[in-house]
């Protein structure tokens, strides 16, 4: 049987030696101050086993990952009535690019992408009764795990400098993509953007993607269709730009953000994550991408 724990300690071994970590986001503020070497991964199989070594309990901003969750959410309320407003190809462009909503009349390309989440975040206040709380508890309900919460601070950093994601979300408006006012979908956006977890609660919340949309306590959220289609558009979209390169590397579906994180899974079998704040030019985790390819490399384990 492998020794996964083994795998882990020779990847932390390699990455902590390797000198250059990539940059840490400071385009919001509160996020610059992340010490850069940090790094932290976390295994978590189906059959109830989790390995981890390095941060994997330290708690950190994040940022993109949260829109897989509640694309989730928003799936399990509406089902296939979101592809009336969002489409499911991969732009091939940066995670926050508005010339193609423009060409494409307001449709965001994937939930994945900047428009894309909001216009998944605009669903959700519309459908719930308390959006930033309801969406709060469903990750809390998908760890189990009541610690988890929102980073006001990081919240209002971006609010205060997050002009493209304004112009973005006045774009849809324009094209009425959004039913909400602009002011509050933004509001929900950067709340769920600034969700802090650890590797090991991120393994618990993609637990749902891995066993055909059972979370972790065992109760059915998506359909095993909706839990396909999410790791369909995770392969494809879950890295802006380099999604194709992520998919080359390392073959399994996964998300990133920009606060360092990467969760990645093998339906029916494990969900990895790591997290190292320096990011690439891309804006995806270096070394969790690095030590992603080794995993997978390594334990010969990928959809592929
Ligand atoms: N809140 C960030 C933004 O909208 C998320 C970007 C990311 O993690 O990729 O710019």
């Amino acid at each position: 049987m492998l020794d996964y724990q083994r795998v882990l300690e020779v990847i932390y071994h390699d990455v902590t030696n390797i000198k250059d970590k990539g940059t840490v986001a400071s385009y919001i503020p509160e996020l610059a101050n992340i010490d850069s070497s940090n790094f932290g991964i976390h295994l978590r199989t189906l059959d109830g086993r989790e390995y981890g070594i390095g941060s994997f309990n330290t708690k950190f901003s994040i940022q993109s990952i949260s829109k897989v969750l509640s694309l989730s959410l928003a799936f399990s309320l509406i089902g296939e009535k979101i592809l009336e407003r969002i489409d499911v190809e991969p732009s091939g462009n940066p995670f926050n690019q508005l010339a193609l909503l423009e060409r494409e009349n307001g449709i965001p390309r994937n939930p994945l992408i900047n428009t894309g989440a909001l216009v998944i975040a605009d669903i959700l206040i519309s459908e719930l009764k308390n959006p930033k709380e309801d969406f709060l508890n469903y990750i809390r309900e998908l760890t189990n795990d009541d610690s988890i919460n929102y980073n006001l601070k990081v919240a209002n950093s971006e609010r205060e400098t997050g002009y493209k994601n304004f112009a973005a979300a006045y774009l849809l408006k324009s094209f009425n993509n959004l039913e909400n006012d602009v002011e509050t979908v933004l509001d929900f956006y950067f709340h769920q953007c600034s969700l802090e977890m650890s590797c090991a609660q991120l393994t618990k919340a993609f637990y749902l993607f891995s066993n055909k949309g059972k979370c972790y306590l065992n109760k059915k959220q998506l359909t095993n269709s909706q839990a396909k289609r999410i790791n369909a558009i995770m392969l494809t979209c879950g890295f802006y730009d380099e999604a194709g390169d992520f998919a080359f590397e390392v073959g399994l579906p996964g998300k990133s953000g920009v606060g360092g994180g990467i969760v990645a899974l093998l339906p029916n079998k494990f969900i990895i994550t790591t997290w190292s704040p320096g990011l690439n030019k891309k804006g995806n985790s270096k070394l969790g991408m690095y030590a992603l390819e080794q995993f997978t490399t390594k334990t010969k384990l990928s959809i592929f």
